[in-house]
């Protein structure tokens, strides 16, 4: 795989490239998708609540829309660089294709610190990223949706600026938004739940009881949080370590996530939760569990620590939390990836329903989304898995196959190469 990239772009360019060489993948295809197809830096001025006028640094990447409109979240953080959303933007390809849904993949982001501005501010900027890029979006061309630090309130915001600019409403532009304008049912927490029906498949194939189960969550977000409850709730599982970007708890009786949940939003964190041990983020991720969830950020899982992880499971609910130098030494020592483009696609699969009831004006209930959910990411899961099996590549290599074949079949039934 070459030289060892230096930044997210080239790991995800990285991970490309060694599924074209499995597969033959047509030079001209190859180089078409190794970068954006799109990529808008804006700068937004922000009215802030003390009356000065500050200026953010935005980003909006369209990777590829050979299959449909671009489609990915918009982060808020305050570390964000353009590397990172081209990195995102390309995995968003390869997440709506290995689901096989009709959306491309796009990503977005500006650099800020959410935690730190008032909702008014939030307001003016979220206002203000929808007027630097609205004319490149909309819900034929691209339609974004939450990722890291924005949520329902922020889409909807978003949205009313989008149909005031357009003089008409149009709820298509973007998903995640609140129920009560044009959301959907499910969508909250379609992340982790998506991602369960990948666990509960990968647990079949290896023979894990997922009721007797062990499970460390690292990162206690959207994602995290509803992993944890689902597992627990409806599977369970013994949920034994929790982290967020503060640190981690552990207790091998196991924890009650409602519970840490309720303390985290009390506290700010789940750290120093009673009758649970303090541990660091670097410490959960090598506890001996069944399942692990890297649920957070990037690069969590790397050369240094990879050869540590006990796991039997690694269900990645983040986006890229492993290297590609992790990749080959978790597959070397047994341990069993769901890579993040399967493991996640949930959200995506359900921001998909929801795009089709906002453009229908129709709405369904919960357990049709719940129903129609399940039988993706069992389809996608399994034929993951058979190109993995038929191979013999590593879980993350087959969805590559699966993915980027599916994508370059459409560019050249368009005539793109
Ligand atoms: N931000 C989520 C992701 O990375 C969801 C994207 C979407 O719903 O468009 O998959």
């Amino acid at each position: 795989m070459g030289n060892k990239p230096s930044n997210l772009f080239e790991m995800a360019q990285a991970q490309l490239d060694g599924a074209a060489s499995i597969f033959n993948l047509e030079p001209g295809i190859h180089a078409i998708l190794r970068e954006p197809m799109r990529e808008l830096h804006i700068y937004i001025p922000v009215k802030m609540d003390d009356g000065q006028t500050r200026v953010f640094k935005g980003f909006r990447v369209q990777h590829n829309n050979a299959c449909g409109p671009f489609k990915g979240g918009i982060r808020f953080h305050p570390e964000e660089t353009i590397y990172v959303v081209k990195a995102l933007a390309t995995w968003m390809t390869w997440k709506c294709a290995v689901v096989n849904i009709p959306l491309g993949g796009g990503k977005g982001g500006v650099i800020c610190n959410p935690k730190e501005m008032s909702s008014c501010e939030l307001e003016r900027l979220s206002r203000g990223y929808i007027d630097a890029i609205w004319e490149f979006i909309g819900p034929d061309r691209d339609i974004p949706a939450p990722d890291v630090y924005t949520n329902p309130q922020i889409m909807g915001w978003m949205m009313d600026e989008y149909s005031k600019l357009r003089g008409q409403y149009t709820p298509g532009v973007i998903t995640g938004k609140p129920l009560a304008i044009g959301g959907s049912l499910g969508r909250g927490d379609a992340t982790a739940r998506g991602g369960v029906y990948t666990i509960i498949e990968a647990a079949s194939h290896l023979g894990v009881d997922l009721s007797s189960a062990t499970v460390a969550i690292q990162g206690y977000g959207n994602a995290g949080s509803n992993a944890a409850l689902i597992l627990y709730d409806t599977l369970g599982s013994k949920i034994v370590a929790i982290s967020d970007s503060k640190g981690g708890i552990y207790n091998k009786q196991g924890l009650d996530p409602h519970r840490v949940l309720q303390h985290k939003i009390e506290t700010g964190s789940v750290i120093n939760f009673p009758q649970a041990e303090n541990i660091s983020n670097a410490e959960l991720l090598e506890v001996g569990v069944d399942i692990l969830c890297p649920s957070g950020l990037e690069t969590v899982i790397t050369e240094t620590n990879a050869g540590n992880i006990k796991a039997k499971i690694v269900a990645e609910l983040a986006n890229g939390p492993t290297t590609p130098e992790a990749d080959e030494i978790l597959f070397s020592s047994g341990i069993f990836v769901i890579p993040d483009f399967l493991c996640n696609a949930g959200g995506v699969t359900v921001s998909y329903f929801e795009w089709v009831q906002s453009l229908n004006r129709y709405y369904w209930d919960e357990s049709e989304i719940h129903q129609r959910l399940g039988k993706i990411m069992k389809k996608a899961f399994q034929a993951v898995l058979a190109e993995s099996l038929e191979r013999k590549i590593n879980m993350r290599l087959a969805a590559y196959v699966v993915a980027v074949a599916r994508v370059a079949e459409t560019m050249r039934l368009r005539g793109w190469a």
